[in-house]
């Protein structure tokens, strides 16, 4: 199965761009309601300002000598606006010059000494926003007063501490800055949970595509989601698998077709060299070249049957007889047969004490497999090398081995062996007779057992193949 990191997902990248959407959106909409909110105060905060000031400008009496401030026949609510705007007031001509006043509290009194009001005063009118060394912001409003026909015009700037209003917003402001990131780790994962269930389908479809083979193309994918999308994708699946099972079968049938063509000519033509080659009166270069042909003929007619016995196994394994099988007995039977052919190569097949093991399968087959592996081994081996037969319980399975010390397979070739036709060295397997056929029959018999076949091997070594077959009790 191919592995991808989690960020090439379409998961992350649905959830993703799902959260950074709503994130984006969500700053939006806030950043523009936090202006709105801010400005509004503002505007609310300069209309009440103006208001209490201009109350108070109406109390204030004002002569060259002296500036008053009467509460005279005032409601106590506007008493105590009145007196809300004592600690930040102040007064001054229109050259931006202090009139002195001994009202001034000891606030404005200070401010005025550090001089940090300069910019206050030369305001005539409007509003201003005023940061104290302190860290204090104020807002205040500066309106004339006074008559111009006689000169005697002033400006009262009357200041209010605006600290609550900007403690409110900054308020706003940091619960703004870091609902951003909290927003967007919750929509992710919602995404994320979102996507999975919405792509679960196309998993569930994607996994039952993975445990497809040649062997069950006839599969056909069943889905329990209805949603149109998924029924679509399983649908056109399911037709591709049809289509494909439909040329595997005829390749197939070719392929059985055309070796069963092959096998009459081939056995005519064996018959014929055989017979010619009887003849005394042959020269000796035609009698080699005709001993030459009978044995390429020879391998030919092994490859075909070979081939027979592929397409045979690939129709289904509902071939295989199944049945107990004692797996000792079919061992001790094949090392007999094939002893004479072992002691021709000076070979040795050993077996210690086979026990009595017995499997569920198809006696036939088996052998055909067993046959298969010992013939490589001997095929493989060196002169007057052994050959070990064992067989052992594993847990659920018996195990049988079958190691040479032969030329071994490079672990180049290792994977390829099971491959049709495929041979470690060409040149060499093809003078040993081989089809290139012999290890696919004997993997297409151990895994239509439900069994397993590994090989271990290390060139000039030898080679180990184990067989591992579902045991039956006794
Ligand atoms: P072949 O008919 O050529 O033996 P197989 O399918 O039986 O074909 O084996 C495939 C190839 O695997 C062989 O050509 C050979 O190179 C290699 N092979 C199989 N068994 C052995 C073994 N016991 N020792 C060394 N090489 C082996």
């Amino acid at each position: 199965m191919m592995k991808t990191s989690i960020i090439g997902t379409l998961r992350f990248r649905l959830s993703w761009t799902h959260g950074i959407i709503i994130s984006i959106v969500i700053a939006c909409v806030g950043s523009s309601h936090y202006y709105f909110i801010s400005h509004k105060s503002q505007k609310d905060f300069d209309a009440h300002l103006l208001l209490d000031a201009r109350l108070f400008v109406s109390r204030l009496s004002m002569t060259p000598v002296a500036v008053r401030l009467s509460t005279d026949g005032l409601s106590p609510v506007d008493v105590l606006t009145i007196e809300e705007f004592v600690p930040y007031f102040v007064i001054t001509n229109l050259n931006g010059e202090v009139v002195p006043c001994d009202l001034y509290s000891k606030y404005v009194q200070e401010m005025l000494r550090l001089g940090e009001f300069k910019d206050l005063l030369n305001q005539t009118s409007g509003f201003m926003s005023l940061t104290a060394a302190d860290g204090t912001v104020f807002r205040f409003a500066n309106l004339q007063t006074g008559d111009s026909q006689n000169s005697s015009e002033f400006v009262v700037h009357l200041g209010r501490n605006r600290e609550q209003v900007e403690a409110t917003l900054r308020e706003a402001r940091i619960i703004g800055v870091y609902s951003v990131p909290l927003i967007l780790a919750l929509s992710v994962s919602i995404g994320w949970f979102l996507a999975g269930r919405a792509l679960k389908p196309f998993d569930e479809v994607a996994q039952t595509a993975e445990h497809l083979t040649t062997e069950n193309l006839n599969t056909q994918i069943a889905t329990r989601h209805n949603e149109r999308e998924v029924q679509r994708l399983v649908q056109s699946f399911n037709s591709m698998m049809w289509r494909l099972n439909r040329s595997f079968q005829q390749v197939r049938q070719f392929n059985a077709d055309a070796a069963h063509e092959l096998r009459t000519p081939l056995a005519i033509l064996q018959g014929e060299n055989e017979i010619a080659l009887r003849s005394p009166s042959l020269p000796d270069d035609v009698r080699a070249v005709l001993a030459s042909n009978l044995e390429e003929l020879d391998r030919l007619t092994r490859v075909v049957n070979d081939l027979l016995t592929l397409a045979e196994a690939e129709s289904g394994t509902e071939i295989l007889q199944r049945k107990p099988i004692e797996v000792s007995a079919i061992l001790r039977d094949l090392i007999e047969e094939m002893s004479a052919l072992a002691e021709e190569r000076q070979l040795k097949i050993e077996c210690r004490g086979l026990p009595n093991l017995r499997v569920l399968g198809d006696d036939l087959w088996i052998r055909r497999a067993l046959l298969n592996l010992i013939d490589n081994s001997i095929k493989y081996s060196k002169p007057g090398g052994i050959i070990e037969v064992s067989l052992k319980r594993v847990d659920s399975m018996v195990q049988i081995g079958i190691r040479d010390y032969g030329i071994g397979i490079d672990s180049k070739d290792l994977p390829r062996i099971f491959d049709r036709l495929y041979r470690a060295d060409p040149a060499r397997s093809r003078t040993k007779g081989g089809s290139g056929l012999g290890l696919s029959i004997v993997k297409w018999i151990v895994e239509a057992h439900r069994g397993q076949i590994k090989v271990h091997s290390q060139p000039d070594r030898g080679t180990t193949v184990e067989i591992l077959l579902p045991a039956v009790e006794a």
